[in-house]
């Protein structure tokens, strides 16, 4: 009996040499084939009469067979006509084959052998009229042996499946279909513990499967699409909540009480109001402090929102309890930036802060002196970079760790994972912003906070596709105004050599051209750190008034009287990189000002392009980039072994991420464990799907 793990090559038709071509695809066994969806579909629902078979590019005609004429078009390429009747008129059915012109086998024997005169022939393909005459290309076609026998492939919506080598379609069509007819139904069901949503009715996952496959119209393969999705995000939704629940499973020993002795003069002295949106982060956030369970929680927000203040209020609050904080930031400049902005925010605080990077921790007087002071808890707040991981970092009470820009860290876990705290609160922070809808399968498995809204009084940078002659004069109008500027290059690899400008070599040219009256500094990536802050440092000091530089300025950098960038190469960013570094500009008081300059060579690069000039909100750019990219490749700037979904769908089915996410998380706190008798089978599919997930816990 064919079973789900029963290997393909059991099945009919399919021998040890196309069980190889189905590995190459992922697939092993039934269970695969029945989730091997078509990419498209071809309407076959009903055949067109002949005499209108050349007004749609593709048709289904269907006939009494007549006679063949076969024709060799040039050396090595025949073609066979064979005339197709119907009560309205002739069609040749047309196929093309190759052959050696020397060679006596007939390549059409097959063919001549199944179209016999007099018999019924279904024909798919494409329609074309040449001189008077209809032909249809042949895709696919099927012989009737008795006049009212029913075709397997004709009359009904035929799918279309992605195509590998060494599989045609009709293997693979014939695999699915008897994997459909052997182990659909003994696919694992949870149709009756979802609740109703929407208009997706509660289809089985046996019925969804067929009419995925072998829809009745388009309409209700959508219907099934979406009623499987349903079952698949709601597994995926319950393997994250059990995921959290073990993170929570611990409760922790620091304490907060909001005494606001810290807190109010740091709020005193801000310049500004927070947001409404920076006061509901800081509620979500102080509310998971003072509960007994660590804190796991992600705060995203785009470039600019201000999630700075939002992390240093958490530091306080731990601070005002005795408790020590770590800030942790990707790169040595975003850890200086930070150690800079929150010394002079909590200026006349009696509060210690330390950078601990390996350029401080080098000297060792300096390093005895930071270290102790954090071993002793002297030092409340500890800033720096991944030095900080290091096991000669000792702290004395360590309760809270921020992680700045997380993605790019790539390990975030190795944090959560420190022996240097029993059960720390976690916040991290990320400015990548990615559509909801995903945010909440990857990030799943930790509470979120969207800060959605920016700073009042912000105005929106003006972005433009400009030629670099007019890009330069603008700057140096801007210049002129007291403004600074950045010019922006693309990492070159040694294979774009000679296309590329790079950023070096074009500041050395520039200095001595367009921008002789100003003062150009430059910042690359192979530069040490510590020569990077100081260049970093001029330019924030307007000792410099354009800085030329590679992508390291992409993150966190803060230079409010910068007003201009130039991206060179735009076309080769990508969308979310390009709105990182656009998000360096517009952080003061003036209009900004972004010119993407490039040549743009295809239709990917121009949609981005205008994308950028229509809009600034990071979270539109996003979904842009993941209907531009689909998430496989976006999630690969993000985070690696995310899961594919088999029929969701995360921009149509966010809807249904939503719902099954708050279902899930229910259903969860009553069950724990998943350990009764109807969630049997929903445990068995997060095994089956999950198992190697090793961040969503095993259930066992
Ligand atoms: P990001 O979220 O990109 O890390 P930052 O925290 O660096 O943003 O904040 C960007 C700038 O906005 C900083 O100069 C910060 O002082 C300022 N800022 C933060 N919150 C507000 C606010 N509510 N009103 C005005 N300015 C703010
Ligand atoms: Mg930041």
């Amino acid at each position: 009996m064919i079973q789900l793990d029963s290997g393909v090559q059991y099945l009919k038709g399919i021998g040890p040499k196309r069980a190889q071509a189905f590995a190459k695809l992922g697939i092993k066994n039934a269970g695969d084939l029945l989730t091997f969806f078509p990419s498209q579909y071809q309407d076959r629902t009903r055949a067109v009469p002949i005499s209108d078979a050349y007004k749609l590019p593709q048709c289904c005609i269907c006939g009494r067979i007549g006679k063949s004429h076969e024709r060799k078009l040039s050396m090595g390429l025949f073609l066979l006509d064979i005339e197709i009747f119907d009560n309205t008129g002739m069609a040749y059915a047309r196929f093309f084959r190759k052959k050696n012109p020397y060679s006596k086998i007939d390549v059409f024997t097959s063919i001549k052998k199944a179209f016999e005169p007099g018999k019924t022939a279904y024909i798919y393909g494409d329609a074309k009229s040449e001189i008077g005459a209809r032909y249809i290309a042949v895709n696919d076609y099927e012989i009737a042996d008795l006049p009212d026998a029913k075709p397997a492939a004709f009359n009904k919506i035929i799918p279309v499946y992605p195509a590998t080598e060494g599989l045609n379609q009709k293997t693979i069509r014939e695999a699915v279909k008897s994997a459909l007819d052997m182990a659909a139904g003994s696919y694992p069901d949870i149709s009756d513990i979802i609740p109703g949503f929407k208009e997706i009715s509660k289809i089985k996952s046996c019925d969804s499967l067929w009419k995925i496959h072998y829809p009745d119209t388009y309409e209700g393969a959508e219907r099934a699409r979406r009623a499987f999705a349903m079952q698949e995000f709601f597994v995926l939704e319950t393997a994250l909540a059990l995921s959290r629940n073990a993170v929570k499973k611990n409760p922790k020993k620091q304490k907060y009480e909001i005494k606001k002795n810290l807190l109010t003069p740091f709020r005193e002295r801000l310049k500004f109001e927070f947001t409404k949106a920076q006061k509901k982060a800081i509620n979500d956030i102080f509310e998971d402090m003072r509960d007994i369970h660590p804190m796991n929680r992600m705060l995203m927000g785009d470039v600019g929102s201000g999630k700075t203040v939002v992390a240093l209020s958490a530091v306080l609050l731990a601070a005002e309890n005795g408790f020590q904080s770590m800030i942790a930031a990707p790169t040595e400049i975003l850890a200086e930036q930070h150690f800079l902005t929150v010394s002079n925010m909590l200026d006349g605080l009696n509060i210690k802060t330390v950078l601990a990077t390996s350029s401080t921790l080098k000297k060792k007087s300096d390093r005895e002196n930071i270290l102790s002071g954090i071993e002793s808890g002297q030092t409340q707040i500890v800033i720096g970079t991944h030095a900080l991981i290091e096991d000669r970092v000792k702290f004395k009470n360590l309760a809270l760790i921020v992680v700045d820009e997380q993605h790019r860290f790539g390990v975030m876990q190795k944090y959560a994972a420190l022996d240097k705290a029993d059960n720390p609160d976690i916040l991290m922070m990320t400015a990548t912003p990615i559509p909801r809808a995903l945010a909440m399968t990857v990030y799943g498995e930790m509470d979120m906070t969207v800060i959605d809204e920016l700073p009042a009084g912000r105005i929106p940078v003006k972005t433009f596709f400009a030629g670099e002659s007019a890009a330069y004069n603008k700057t140096i109008a801007e210049l002129k105004n007291g403004g600074q500027a950045y010019i922006v290059y693309p990492l070159i690899d040694e294979s774009d050599k000679i296309v590329l400008k790079s950023a070096a070599v074009e500041a050395e040219k520039l200095s001595l051209s367009y921008f002789k009256d100003y003062k150009v500094g430059l910042l690359h990536g192979k530069m040490k750190p510590a020569e990077k802050n100081d260049i970093m440092k001029k330019f924030k000091n307007k000792e410099f008034d354009i800085l030329i530089s590679t992508t390291v300025i992409e993150v966190g950098i803060d230079v409010p009287n910068a007003s201009v960038m130039i991206i060179q190469h735009a076309d080769r960013f990508g969308l979310s990189a390009l709105h990182q570094l656009r998000g360096r500009i517009g952080r003061g008081k003036k209009q900004s000002y972004c010119f993407l300059v490039g040549s743009v060579k295809n239709e990917a690069a121009a949609k981005r392009l205008e994308i950028m000039t229509k809009t600034n909100n990071g979270f539109e750019i996003a979904e842009e980039d993941l209907r531009m990219r689909g998430p496989g490749e976006l999630m690969g700037t993000v985070q690696h072994g995310f899961p594919e979904f088999k029929a969701g769908d995360l921009i149509k089915d966010a809807d249904i991420i939503d719902f099954t996410k708050d279902f899930a998380k229910k259903l969860v706190d009553e069950d724990p464990k998943l350990a009764k008798k109807e969630h049997s089978v929903l445990k068995t599919l997060i095994n089956l799907r999950y198992s190697n997930h090793a961040k969503l816990v095993n259930v066992g």
